[in-house]
C-alpha cells in the first residue's frame, strides 16, 4: 500500500511530526497514519493518505 519512501515524507499537519503506519483496514479505509504526538489518525483511502485535520480521528 504505502511505501516507506512516501511514509518518510509524510507528517502530521498539526505538529509536523512523522506519522506511523497502522495497517488496519476497515470502515472504508486501507489503514491509518498515526501521529505519535497528538494521537490523530489520518485515513488512507485507495492507497492515498488523507493528511487533513478535518479527516483525522
Ligand atoms: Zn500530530
Amino acid at each position: 500500500m504505502i511505501d516507506s519512501e512516501l511514509l518518510s515524507i509524510l507528517a502530521c499537519p498539526v505538529c509536523k511530526e512523522p506519522v506511523e503506519l497502522q495497517a488496519t483496514p476497515g470502515d472504508g479505509v486501507d489503514g491509518w497514519l498515526v501521529c505519535a504526538r497528538c494521537g490523530r489518525r489520518y485515513p488512507i483511502r485507495d492507497d492515498i493518505p488523507i493528511m487533513l485535520v478535518e479527516e483525522a480521528k
